[in-house]
């Protein structure tokens, strides 16, 4: 039998369950290892005794007096039928403090979908974590360079018109020709030092170094870049591309044109067909190739990430719950 716990805590949207027990414990004074067992049970795949029991959704919900639906409302990981995994990323994260700051208890961690990285109430960059770095809490990007805000809701924007899997593809091949493009611009070209000026502004010691972070600098030409990629005509060029010197200098030509960049021939464009790449797009959660790519440089010995080691399946974030029906029963 489970008792209902005495404060009653609301879990924010998106929130992981990870997140929300862990609330729960801080607000209750307990520990977090004790709720969890209390409202989970042992995995049915067979694992060891030192593998963390799954939380079962109809315990959650009689220890905080909430409606399952509520609860399945606001947290993916309890939906059944599940959530399409794909359209969000793999690693959940720090969620904007202002946004979730009636919800007491310690920092809400969320889900994400690919396309948010700021936060346009607020201000607040939630790009992307890097898998082999602490999620550090969210900085206000926006007081330094205003036009993420804009950047954010042209990319919302595109979303609704071109849907998620053109846009994501997009916005992949765009980072890497931005970051690219920093490097091989001149020092006084007009782009460069705009991005520049915006590395300085975010990043002002190397200390504050931080990949995603270093993303914001490009993120407003990366999204304007994206809207040239999204559309039919373009993802045709851009397939011509892969075989086609003539079709790689139009490209290149445009590609100028839309982010004002200095005129020169594009060496290649990175892996894009505009079709939905199955490679990143059948995982669950999966952020951009080059992303992860950045990431490998950062592991840590061995060649192996602590994050990129979970499994990059939805048992990532749905594998911490399970329904009644489907587990066993335990009394407690
Ligand atoms: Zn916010």
């Amino acid at each position: 039998m489970i008792t209902q716990l005495p404060i009653t805590v609301r879990p924010a949207q998106q929130e992981t369950v990870t997140s929300y027990v862990r609330r729960l414990a801080a607000l209750h004074a307990v520990p977090y290892a004790d709720l969890w067992k209390h409202l989970s049970a042992p995995p049915r795949y067979g694992g060891t005794s030192k593998r963390r029991g799954i939380i079962v959704a109809e315990r959650l919900a009689a220890a905080t007096g909430r409606p399952l639906s509520q609860l399945e409302r606001a947290m993916p990981e309890l939906r059944d039928p599940a959530p399409d995994w794909r359209q969000l990323r793999h690693l959940p994260q720090r969620a904007c403090p202002n946004c979730t700051a009636r919800h007491s208890g310690g920092a809400v961690v969320r889900l994400f979908a690919h396309h948010e990285f700021v936060c346009t109430r607020h201000g607040y960059w939630i790009g992307p974590p890097l898998p082999t770095a602490p999620d550090l809490p969210p900085r206000q990007l926006a007081r330094l360079v205003p036009e993420l805000v804009a950047a954010q809701r042209h990319h919302t924007k595109l979303l609704r018109h071109r849907g998620w899997q053109h846009v994501f593809n997009a916005f992949e091949v765009c980072i890497a020709v931005c970051i690219d493009q920093r490097f091989y611009e001149p020092l006084e070209a007009p782009l460069r030092r705009c991005w520049q000026q915006r590395i300085d502004q975010l990043i002002p010691t190397r200390s504050w170094f931080n990949t995603s972070v270093f993303l914001a600098a490009f993120y407003p030409e990366i999204v304007n870049l994206a809207r040239l990629f999204c559309t039919p005509d373009w993802r045709d060029i851009a397939r011509q591309a892969l075989s086609s010197a003539d079709a790689r200098q139009v490209i290149a030509a445009e590609i100028s044109r839309v982010i004002g960049r200095e005129p020169r021939p594009l060496l290649g464009l990175p892996r894009f067909d505009g079709h939905p790449r199955s490679g990143d797009l059948g995982s669950p959660g999966g952020c951009p190739a080059s992303w992860r790519a950045w990431g490998r440089s950062d592991r840590g010995r061995g060649g192996r990430s602590r994050l990129s080691s979970r499994p990059r399946s939805s048992s990532c974030v749905s594998g911490v719950t399970a329904r009644l029906g489907r587990s066993r029963r335990i009394s407690i």
